[in-house]
């Protein structure tokens, strides 16, 4: 059996139980993409292994791999977001980010800009300088748009319009839609404004009205530079909402499934 051994930076994004004293990892490597190891005693008061091998922590892990199997033969802090676990509504808030990373990352697939994305995520979420809200649309938005799903934001994706009286996100098609296009097609479904889309997955059409304030964002989102990801604004609370709103159903739509973290995260914080 095929035995190496590998040092690594990685991000822990999941940690899960394995026996007495032991921890299954899943990390996210910027080389090897996603990779599941044993950390040997990680649960034990006094191993090593134990501050570095737990979830929400960038570090550099040393790891031995035998067949298909692989262990944690030792680890290092680099960074350490478990603020996060302080409180119980931001810890299920970032394990759907982990969650969300786990569905897009795979084996032996570089994870590209999914990696930074997510660090930076966790860093704006435990620094608390910015809305909640806004950092998990950003995310959402801009994971999407990394992982083959970029919506087309610049014109409609019917009639090629740039210009129009109202635009309307195609959560489906993946694009914007004039108020023309949208008044001579009838059968399309609108979602008011107070519906849960999370109800919507499986919906065949989803349309959301958004605003123009709404689309800046968006465009925003999908193609500034990684540093600036959160250096813009929402005018109003109900832009902020219609932002919230549609990225998450952007991307849930096109993972084609729901995250009980995320439903959890929903339970908390009522919106
Ligand atoms: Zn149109």
């Amino acid at each position: 059996m095929a035995t190496y051994d590998i040092s690594t930076d990685a991000l822990v994004i999941r940690a899960v139980p394995q026996g007495d004293h032991d921890r299954l990892l899943t990390l996210l490597c910027p080389e090897e993409g996603r990779i599941t190891v044993i950390a040997k005693g990680a649960r034990s008061l006094r191993n090593k292994l134990m501050s570095p091998c737990r979830a929400f922590v960038w570090g550099n892990f040393e790891l031995h791999h035998k067949g298909d199997m692989a262990w944690v033969r030792d680890a290092s802090v680099i960074k350490s977001f478990t603020a996060l676990e302080k409180d119980i509504e931001l810890m299920y808030l970032a394990q759907y980010i982990s969650d969300v990373c786990c569905e897009l990352s795979g084996q032996g697939e570089p994870p590209g800009e999914l990696l930074p994305l997510a660090l930076n995520t966790f860093h704006a979420l435990c620094s608390e300088k910015y809305d909640r809200a806004i950092v998990k649309a950003v995310f959402e938005l801009r994971a999407a748009a990394i992982s083959g799903y970029l919506p087309e934001l610049g014109e409609c994706i019917r009639c090629e319009k740039t210009d129009a009286p109202a635009f309307y996100m195609d959560v489906m098609s993946g694009g914007i839609v004039c108020s023309d296009c949208i008044a001579s097609s009838p059968e399309n479904i609108q979602i008011p404004n107070e519906q849960l889309l999370v109800d919507a997955l499986g919906t065949r059409s989803i349309i959301i009205p958004i605003s123009a304030g709404v689309l800046a964002a968006m465009r925003y989102v999908v193609n500034a530079p990684m540093k600036r990801l959160l250096s813009f604004g929402i005018a109003s609370e109900n832009d902020k909402n219609t932002f919230a709103r549609v990225c998450e159903t952007y991307i849930l739509n096109h993972l084609e499934r729901g995250f009980s973290s995320l439903s959890l995260y929903h339970e908390l914080s009522k919106n």
